[in-house]
This record gives C-alpha cells, structure tokens and sequence, in this order.
C-alpha cells in the first residue's frame, strides 16, 4: 500500500505481509463476482430485472412479494438483500440511513492494452478530500475521490459528462496517474455516491428478521466504507445464514424462524462495531483543517500508525459452507 499527499510526496508505503502476517488486500470488480456467485448456482435460479414494489404479510404465515411489473409471488422465506434503500427493510420499521456528510465519486479506468501499475492500493490524502486507486485485473483500475458536502450530497448527477468533469475539478493539480484514469473510465463506470450508514442501536433498532423475513448485506446494515467491509459483511452474513438455514430446514419448518433469530445475534457483535468504528474513521479522514491535517501527514501516518491492529477488522473466519 502506498499514502501519498496530494502533492505527490510519498507519505508511506509498505507490504501487508511485513505488518502483519494475515493481511492481505485483494480487489475485486463487482460485475466479476456477482458473475461468479451467479454462474455456481443452477440455470434460471435467479430472475433478474425483478423489483419489488410491495410486500406484505399473508394469512397462512407466507409474505406476499408484488413485483413493480405486475407478478406477484408467495414466499415461505424473504432473504431481503435490497441494497440501502431496502424497502423490505422500511417495511420491518428500520430507519432510513443517515448522510455522513460526504460523497463518493467512483470510476473504472480501462487499459485494453494493459495497466501500468503494480498490484498496490494507492490512497492520495487531501483536506476535506481523498482519493484511491487499485488495479482490479491486468487491463482494469478501479479509483474514488470522497469530498466533504456537509449540508447535503446535492442533486443526483446521471450526466456522465458532468460526473467526470465535477470528479476531474476536486482533484486538478493532484497527481497526473489519477486524472488519467478518469479520463480513461467509460461512461457507465462514473458514478457518485453520497455515504450513509446506519446505526444499529439495540432496543431501539429492530432485530434483523421478523417472521419468516430477514435482511442480509447493505439491507441491514449500511455502513460508510470507510474500512472496505461493507460487501466483506454481506458476503459473511449469507454464509452464516446459509449454514443457520441448512440446519433449520434440516429440522423442519418450525425451526426456521429461530434460526433467522440466531443469524441476526450472532451477526450483530460483528457488524454494529465496524459500522461505527468506520464512520469514525470517515470523520477522521475528511478533515480539513489545515493544522491537522499537516499533523496527520507529517507525524501521524509516517511514524505513528502500527496498521496491524488498524485493519483487525479484516480478519474474520466463516469456515466453509459443507455441501
Ligand atoms: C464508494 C464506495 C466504496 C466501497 N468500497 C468497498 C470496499 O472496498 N469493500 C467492501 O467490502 N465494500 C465496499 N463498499 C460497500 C459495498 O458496495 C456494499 O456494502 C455492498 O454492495 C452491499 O451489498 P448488498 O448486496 O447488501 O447490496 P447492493 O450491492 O446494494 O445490492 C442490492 C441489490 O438489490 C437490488 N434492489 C434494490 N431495490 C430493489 C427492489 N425494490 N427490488 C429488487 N431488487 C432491488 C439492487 O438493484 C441491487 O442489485 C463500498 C461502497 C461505496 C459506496
């Protein structure tokens, strides 16, 4: 990994292996992995193009799905993975998530011949701004820019022309690698993302499943990604609730529900801490005060931070799925 500052000056640098032996940092294209997880399961399994409009609860203890398109389906179990704006999360009483007072522009620069750069993360600190890329194949970088907008993320932007100039302004004069890969990402891969997240107080938020429905992911938990474990957390919790389920279907229906339960207590120690812990790293990276940030460049990150424990987090054992 390398820290820059926005002037260029190398501010550290250094291999996850020499600081700790169980780090590591692999960056994968998000196109990429939905394609692996889908291409396992048989054909058909997955409906694509399906958005749900409504939900509600029927007499027999199923939930009625209404699709936006008219079908309609009687479910016996709802995993709702619906992303932040989950409306089956709004539909279990959950809040909507809160702006942490910065946004996310994101981009995928494209090298048919081949990308120049080493298999690092390159992060560039600013005030009140900063920016990253990595290398996600031998012809794909993926890069962001995340700039304060206290008061409000501003109107949603889908003009790509207009989301790669506002991108190319925040960073005029920062290192030349960083413009030329927004220059390079094609329309389709710009796009900017306010950050939220949501705090999942216990007694006052609500469990994560109710009945025979259950959220998973973003749904649940939307956190700032701040710490990069936001999908790491989705993909943790479908595997532990997939094996919660094996189990209670194994055992029959009456089972089920208490495994949804036990999926949700068992999830929770894991995912409230890292939401608040990467909401209070976000602050911390979007300062901009011009003393403090100095102190964070000049002291703080060349010599202080040990990133061992900094990035604990990232350790976490979900032991294989058995067939
Ligand atoms: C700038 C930025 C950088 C990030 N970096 C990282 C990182 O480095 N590492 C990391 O682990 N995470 C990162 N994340 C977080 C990560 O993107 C999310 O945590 C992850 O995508 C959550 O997965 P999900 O499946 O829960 O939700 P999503 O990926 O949001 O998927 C939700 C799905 O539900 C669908 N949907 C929505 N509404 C409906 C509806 N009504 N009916 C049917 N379908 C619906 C959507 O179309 C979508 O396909 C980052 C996020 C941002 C914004």
């Amino acid at each position: 990994m390398a820290v820059n500052s926005e002037d260029g000056r190398e501010l550290r640098s250094f291999k996850f292996k020499d600081e700790d032996q169980t780090q590591e940092v692999r960056a994968v294209e998000r196109r990429i992995l939905l394609e692996t997880l889908a291409n396992e399961l048989p054909p058909e399994t997955v409906r694509f193009s399906s958005k749900l409009g409504k939900i509600q609860s029927s007499e027999n203890g199923e939930t009625l799905l209404q699709l936006t398109d008219g079908t309609t389906l009687l479910a016996k179990i709802v995993i709702g993975c619906d992303g932040i704006r989950s409306p089956i999360a709004k539909w279990m009483g959950f809040s909507e998530p809160k702006y942490a007072g910065y946004s996310a522009f994101r981009g995928l620069g494209v090298y048919p011949d081949g990308q120049p750069f080493a298999a690092n993360v390159n992060y560039i600190y600013g005030r009140g701004l900063r920016a990253g890329y990595v290398p996600v194949s031998p012809t794909k970088v993926y890069w962001f820019i995340c700039y304060n907008s206290p008061s409000s993320p501003g109107p949603k932007i889908t003009d790509p022309a207009l989301l790669r100039k506002q991108a190319k302004e925040l960073v005029n004069n920062w290192p030349e690698e960083l413009i030329r890969l927004i220059d390079l990402s094609p329309d389709e891969t710009i796009s900017k993302t306010p950050l939220v997240d949501r705090w999942l107080w216990p007694g006052l938020s609500p469990p994560a499943s109710a009945s025979k429905v259950v959220l998973v992911g973003d749904a649940w938990h939307p956190m700032t990604p701040n710490l990069g474990q936001g999908a790491c957390c989705a993909l943790e919790d479908s595997v532990i609730l997939t094996k919660k389920l094996a189990n209670a279907i194994k055992s029959g229906p009456a089972a089920i529900e208490g495994a949804l339960r036990a999926y949700g207590e068992e999830r929770w120690p894991r995912v409230f801490p890292l939401t608040v812990r990467a909401n209070l790293v976000g602050s911390l990276l979007q300062w901009d005060n011009q003393l403090v940030c100095s102190i964070r460049n000049n002291i703080v990150i060349p010599k202080l931070v040990r990133l061992g424990p900094v990035l604990e987090h990232t350790n976490f054992e979900c032991e294989p799925l058995k067939a």
